[in-house]
């Protein structure tokens, strides 16, 4: 039997930096601090530093970074606050969690959204824009962050999927009012357990969001307003310190294998079998997930398990389609993309973990179903 190609491997990635990581897990036990201190410190300096960024609060999780990131701009209750209707349900879960209310918009062929169609969604009572660089690809930050100008709107991004994209040769995620992270294992930087960050360059900001994530305090027992416990851990953060000076060598190596695969699939491109998403020159994409789109999807996912290659959906459900939001009865004719993509979209393998031989083979499997299907 051939052996499988791994969506992910996070374990041949720990075996590759393994003697670091034990040696900075060993570090916070002998010094068993296991919340605050030096280690959530040298990694928030240190990934401020990497992303740009001024300012940069340690939070538990990419949902509670979001969350917190919205009650930190303390909006009206009730505004309206406009979110993808393609992303993973946390971007408009944190919304209506923090008292506002989901406006979704549909995303171009990128899977991104663009301003003209934002423009549309705008009313008086819209407050807010959560950009979410999905899949890694920068969303159009200059033409958003004009729009948020001139509509007095808040800018967020959601960088879940976006450590280490460059938009015009900056790292995302330092546009926005505010920009919230995930170290989910899976993500791009991804921690051994929960984790998360705000960045912002406001430090008004900044202290807001600290306190929030700490009990509406900045020292001990002074609590100003109520707030949450949200915080990224010491063994976390060191990992997450470790994993951070690999972390470009990574997204490199996941650009050459995006250009592997958008080269080789080019033929199945040019006979519209499949479609890729383009990427401006001027931008790099961190390829969190590399995304095809084809209309045999389902038998193209089933015939690679077939032969061992592991793939996924992000996501196969439209946010507006998901039980949760059937209060908001949307028309079957709203975001047609968003919903045709979601049928559409395959996620193939994608990590510094994949050789090269791994990915022609996916490539070979993909020619071989399109040829058995075609002759
Ligand atoms: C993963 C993800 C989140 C949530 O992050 P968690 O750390 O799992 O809470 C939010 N938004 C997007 C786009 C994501 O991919």
């Amino acid at each position: 039997m051939a052996e499988k190609i791994a969506f992910l491997d996070l374990k041949k990635q720990y075996l590759s930096i393994k003697d670091e990581i034990d040696a900075a897990i060993q570090a916070v036990l002998d010094e068993t601090t296991f919340i605050g201190g030096k280690f959530v410190q040298t990694f928030e300096k240190s990934f401020a530093d990497y992303q740009h960024s001024l300012f940069c609060i340690g939070v538990g999780n990419g949902t509670d970074a979001l969350e917190i990131a919205l009650e930190a701009l303390a909006l009206p209750p009730h505004s309206e606050i406009i979110v993808p209707a393609n992303s993973f349900i946390a971007t408009s879960e944190a919304v209506t969690r923090t008292g506002h209310r989901v406006v979704f918009c549909d995303c171009g062929e990128d899977y991104l959204l663009h301003p003209e169609t934002v423009l549309t969604k705008i009313t008086p009572h819209t407050r807010a824009i959560i950009l979410v660089h999905l899949y890694g690809q920068p969303c159009d930050l200059t033409a958003f962050q004009k729009l948020a100008q001139t509509y007095h709107l808040k800018l967020i991004e959601d960088c879940a999927q976006a450590h280490g994209a460059l938009y015009a040769g900056q790292p995302v995620g330092t546009t926005g009012h505010l920009s919230t992270f995930s170290f989910y294992p899976g993500k791009n930087l991804g921690a051994y357990g929960d984790g998360g960050a705000i960045l912002t360059q406001d430090p008004a900001l900044a202290e807001r969001c600290r306190m929030l994530a700490n009990h509406g305090r900045l020292e001990k027992y002074n609590h100003q307003f109520e707030g949450r416990n949200s915080r990224l851990d010491s063994l976390q953060s060191s990992i997450l310190t470790v994993k951070l000076k690999h972390l470009e060598k990574w997204i490199q190596r996941r650009n050459e294998i995006a250009y592997y695969y958008q080269k080789a699939l080019q033929p199945l491109v040019e006979k519209g079998l499949i479609g890729l998403p383009s990427v401006p020159p001027t931008q790099r994409h961190a390829y969190h997930l590399f995304v095809i789109r084809t209309t045999k999807r389902d038998a193209l996912q089933a015939y690679l398990k077939q032969h061992h290659i592991e793939t996924g959906i992000h996501y196969p459900i439209a946010l507006p389609d998901l039980a949760a939001y059937n209060y908001l009865s949307f028309k079957l004719h709203e975001f047609p993309n968003a919903r045709r993509f979601a049928q559409e979209i395959l996620s193939l393998p994608m990590g510094e973990h994949l050789t090269e031989a791994a990915a022609k083979t996916v490539i070979q499997t993909i020619f071989q179903f399109f040829a058995e299907r075609t002759s």
